[in-house]
């Protein structure tokens, strides 16, 4: 059976998909008022036991769609059958993703935690000590291909006679992570029936080598998606700026509040996040950071603090950098690089208001990776590119390809910006910008895996015996790779250009405008743009003097 569900109009809502009582209450207290179109699709195929292989993306409400009917067999399995078992088995590719699913069932299940047990045993602890975590049987596991490999083979968890719904996500990517073969080795530790659901963005061939291996007889639902929300949900802006300009204008667009909400900002290679967190850190713009180099652990924090608004903007290096043709090598580089190149797909950043590339991705479906971060759901967003002469064929590229899709002519705007208007913040820009040196760079990195080797599970009885190792890694701690300012922090009035002085009542207000310059927050400027849009980011044109 194959559906397409492009134009379909959604009519039902949860209470009319049977799902049990505690279900309909979380999924009340998450707000989610009606499913989405996958979920109205997948909920009852899943529910009456077919195969399913949903192409989705991330943003679809995917992760729901086969986690609802997960819990709901479950919960009706143990009306009938009181023996606690292994029932239910989430493969996902990164640490990361298991821990968004593993995220998502725990709100699903606050109304009936003591019915459906679930846990993530993707994080590289020691195999042993999660030994006892799975003797307890939990109800769902969820977990990357590798680690389920490693405990099935050392026995520690057996589920030939008692698994019933097996879940890969983001199928797709399990094969570019190169984990094949990990994958058909556990399917032999898996009993010879069971439901199968398969759930990914593409349907290469790669999935549907997978689908022939675990699916029988599915049913198929293919979310139609355009790539990116339409213009009128999502406004792509290009600001033409050159390499030297670029960190200026960004500097100044943030602290005079003309980018506004949780941001996104994409550079092109993981040395460019660093720069760029340094040199924002200087003017106390604090940024969190992701990249492919990161260790799992730093990139879910990263993730996961960005989503809880500990920080508003994160500087993400996406892959296209890094895949070079001379990267993959051999089977084992062609992983490597993968994983890199993954960092980003099927993470659900949330409430993204803006995403600024401040290097202009490098092709079109980087650019519509990149921009579908924001504009989910039903929310409004905004794209931002800087644009250097050199980037500019790259943007016409993109831009007469996205015409094509949405069958409009002025689909990039232009973001009016002066930079001679704002020639103080250009100062301060350049300095800032000088000051964060290579070696800046390379010590912040290596400060980043101090702190991971310190954080490390793996090293903690090692510490134990070796305090003195454990004291000198922490020495290195305080290392400040770039020399802050205080003075920095603050805009002097004398730099803000004169049209905006009066938009947000400097002079009367300066000292509050000053103290909120340290954070990207709507909240600091009530303007007559403020009120102008829903569109988070405003395009100000500042007009030069007569
Ligand atoms: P996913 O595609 O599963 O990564 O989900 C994307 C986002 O949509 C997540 O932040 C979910 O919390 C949210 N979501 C999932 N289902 C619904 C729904 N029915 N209504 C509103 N938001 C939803």
């Amino acid at each position: 059976m194959e559906l397409d569900e492009e134009d379909e109009i959604k009519s039902k809502n949860f209470h009319e998909l049977e799902l049990d009582d505690r279900l309909l209450k979380a999924i009340a207290k998450l707000g989610w008022n009606e499913p989405t179109l996958i979920q109205e699709k997948a909920i009852p195929l899943i529910l009456e036991g077919k195969d399913v292989l949903i192409r989705a993306r991330t943003g679809s409400g995917k992760t729901a769609a086969f986690a609802l009917p997960l819990i709901q067999k479950i919960l009706v399995n143990k009306r009938m059958q009181k023996k606690q078992q292994i029932k239910g088995l989430i493969v996902a590719p990164s640490k990361e993703l298991c821990k968004q699913i593993y995220d998502v069932i725990m709100c699903l299940t606050t109304k009936c935690y003591r019915e459906v047990r679930v846990i993530d045993i993707s994080p590289q602890t020691d195999l042993n000590a999660q030994k006892p975590l799975l003797n307890e049987m939990p109800d769902i596991i969820v977990v990357t291909p590798s680690r389920l490999l490693q405990h099935l083979k050392a026995g520690n968890m057996m589920l030939k006679h008692s698994l019933e719904t097996l879940i890969i996500d983001e199928a797709d990517l399990l094969f570019s992570f190169g984990y094949e073969n990990e994958i058909k080795a556990v399917l032999t530790y898996l009993p010879t029936a069971y439901q199968a659901i398969l759930a990914s963005a593409t349907l290469s061939e790669d999935v549907q080598a997978l689908k022939r291996l675990v699916l029988h007889n599915p049913a198929i639902l293919k979310l139609e998606e355009p790539p990116l929300a339409p213009p009128t949900q999502l406004a792509h802006y290009t600001l033409a700026a050159e390499e030297t300009d670029k960190a200026a204008i960004l500097y100044a667009l943030l602290k005079l509040h003309l980018i506004r909400g949780k941001t996104i900002i994409f550079v092109n290679t993981v040395d460019r996040c660093y720069k760029l967190k340094l040199f924002l850190e200087q003017f106390g713009i604090p940024t969190c950071i992701l990249n492919s180099e990161l260790p799992a652990t730093s990139r879910c924090r990263a993730v996961t603090q960005f989503n809880s608004g500990t920080y508003d903007i994160i500087i993400a290096s996406d892959e296209k950098a890094l895949e070079e043709p001379h990267v993959i090598k051999t089977k084992k580089d062609k992983r490597k690089k993968d994983k890199e190149s993954g960092v980003a797909r099927g993470i659900d950043f949330q409430f993204v208001s803006n995403v600024i590339n401040f290097d202009f991705p490098l092709d079109i479906n980087s650019y519509i990776h990149r921009a579908g971060r924001t504009a989910r759901g039903k929310n409004q967003g905004t794209a931002l590119s800087f644009v250097a002469i050199r980037e500019r064929p790259l943007m016409e590229k993109v831009e007469e390809h996205l015409k094509g899709t949405y069958n409009c002519e002025n689909l990039f705007k232009t973001y009016q910006f002066k930079l001679e208007e704002v020639e103080g913040f250009r100062y301060r820009a350049k300095d800032g910008w000088k000051a964060v040196t290579r070696i800046a760079v390379r010590e912040a990195r290596l400060k980043e895996i101090r702190q991971e080797v310190i954080n490390c599970e793996k090293l903690k009885s090692y510490f134990e015996d070796n305090p003195r190792d454990l004291q000198s890694l922490r020495q290195d701690k305080a290392l400040h790779t770039v020399k802050l300012q205080p003075h920095l922090k603050d805009v002097p009035e004398y730099i803000i250009p004169s049209t905006l002085k009066g938009i947000m009542g400097i002079g009367k207000r300066k000292r509050k405008f000053d103290r909120n310059a340290a954070s990207s927050g709507a909240t600091a400027v009530k303007s007559r743009h403020q009120a102008r849009a829903s569109n988070p980011l405003i395009s100000l044109e500042i007009p030069t003097k007569k």
